[in-house]
């Protein structure tokens, strides 16, 4: 038998991850990576993980820990949410929120929820390659989303319709966002609950690196900018999708939507169907982490990661040839390169594997139209300054020749 016949037809636009592919090969001694985008795992609160799962099963909660659990979440971490969420501008309660298995299971989920075959999902032009992942199952077509207001809202309706489907939501990573670094200012943000209402679509808010602000003012969700609008959470078209995977440790898998309660209900059927629910036990064990270390473990990221991306972006003004611009982020992991026109990230990491022994993450993946060749993710979660140094070093010395 050929297995291929028997498989569905969103099959053919699963692939593999490059940039996964890539992780796999970098293993290797003596190269300096600035491809993963990953929390550095010195960083990760251990000790208090290990105190909450001890906790859980000398305090008689054992049973509960590894027992199935309810689909919406448990209780008290919906709750911390809840008011972390309310922190932000964000006012809810438990019923607004439903926990997920990272980030990640959420924007398959509503791209399940919301996407039928050829309908359209506004998107960047990069975006995070993640999210282009999840919702390629659901067969949908790209249009390049512009944040800066230079489509018409009718312009976005008539390229869907001529397509045979319609406008079903508009996906943006809004803090620090990976891959580029950017973040969506206020206005930006104002401008996007306008085009939303106008085509009458859902928001996907993702905001996977919020919590990870190294300067500046921190700029409202755009939930928030919209229940100011609206008057309730249950009024909004947006739905948040937030992370504990940047801020105590993606291992546990818990991230959660926050959205009005109509698609809460429908979200918590779908993860019914999925999976039952996310690990109870880690559910439990975040819920006690995040209610004693979250502040204190996040201002210590803060600061760690903050040194690294000055570093970064001490290395590049010294060691970049003219021709090579990049974006300053205010937090996240990352920082994109643009390089001359006629340059090929693939091909430069290619070449900065072979001679320089640095690694990066070509931009190519991140356009859902294949574009932006020309372009490298950086990221500078993972390496020291002095490493960072030695790396962007190399890599200047790669373009400069
Ligand atoms: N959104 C963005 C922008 C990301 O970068 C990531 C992880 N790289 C995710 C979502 C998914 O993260 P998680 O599932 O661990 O919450």
């Amino acid at each position: 038998m050929e297995w291929q016949q028997v498989f569905s037809t969103r099959i053919a636009r699963m692939k593999a991850s490059e940039i996964r592919e890539l992780l796999k090969l970098l293993d290797q001694p003596g190269i300096i990576s600035f491809a993963g985008g990953i929390p550095d795992p010195r960083l990760f609160p251990d000790t208090a993980f290990q105190d909450a799962y001890s906790a859980i099963f000398s305090d008689g909660a054992g049973a509960e820990a590894l027992q199935y659990s309810v689909s919406e979440g448990y209780t008290p971490l919906r709750d911390w949410i809840a008011g972390e969420m309310g922190r932000l501008g964000v006012p809810c309660t438990r019923d607004n929120i439903l926990i997920t298995s990272g980030s990640q299971q959420a924007l398959d989920y509503l791209g399940k929820l919301m996407l039928s075959p050829g309908d359209t999902a506004l998107v960047g032009w990069p975006t995070y390659l993640g999210a282009l992942g999840a919702f390629n199952a659901y067969e949908p077509r790209y249009d390049r989303l512009s944040p800066q207001g230079n489509r018409s809202a009718q312009d976005y309706a008539d390229a869907a319709e001529a397509a045979g489907g319609r406008v079903k939501f508009a996906y943006m990573s809004v803090d620090f966002a990976n891959p580029t670094g950017e973040t969506l200012d206020r206005a930006t943000r104002e401008r996007m609950i306008d085009l939303a209402d106008t085509l009458d679509i859902a928001v996907i808010e993702d905001a996977a690196y919020q919590a990870l602000r190294y300067e500046g003012e921190e700029i409202p969700p755009i939930l928030a900018l919209e229940i100011a609008r609206k008057g309730s959470i249950d009024a909004c078209r947006t739905l948040y999708c937030g992370s504990f995977s940047k801020s105590l440790a993606p291992g546990l898998r818990v991230g959660w939507v926050c959205a009005a309660k109509p698609a809460i209900s429908q979200l918590v059927l779908m993860k019914q169907a999925a999976d039952l629910h996310s690990s109870t036990i880690n559910q439990m064990a975040i819920a006690e982490v995040a209610s004693t270390v979250f502040d204190s473990h996040v201002a210590m990221l803060r600061d760690t990661y903050r040194a690294r991306r000055d570093a970064m972006l001490a290395a590049l003004a010294a060691h970049m040839p003219p021709g090579v611009t990049w974006i300053k982020p205010e937090g996240g992991m990352f920082i994109w390169l643009t390089l001359p026109a006629r340059m090929d990230g693939a091909d430069l990491l290619a070449r900065s594997l072979e001679n320089q022994r640095v690694a990066f993450v070509p931009g190519r993946a991140f356009h859902a139209d294949g574009s932006g060749g020309n372009t490298i993710r950086l990221s500078f979660s993972l390496a020291d300054p002095v490493t960072i140094d030695e790396g962007i070093k190399r890599l200047g010395a790669l373009l400069s020749a």
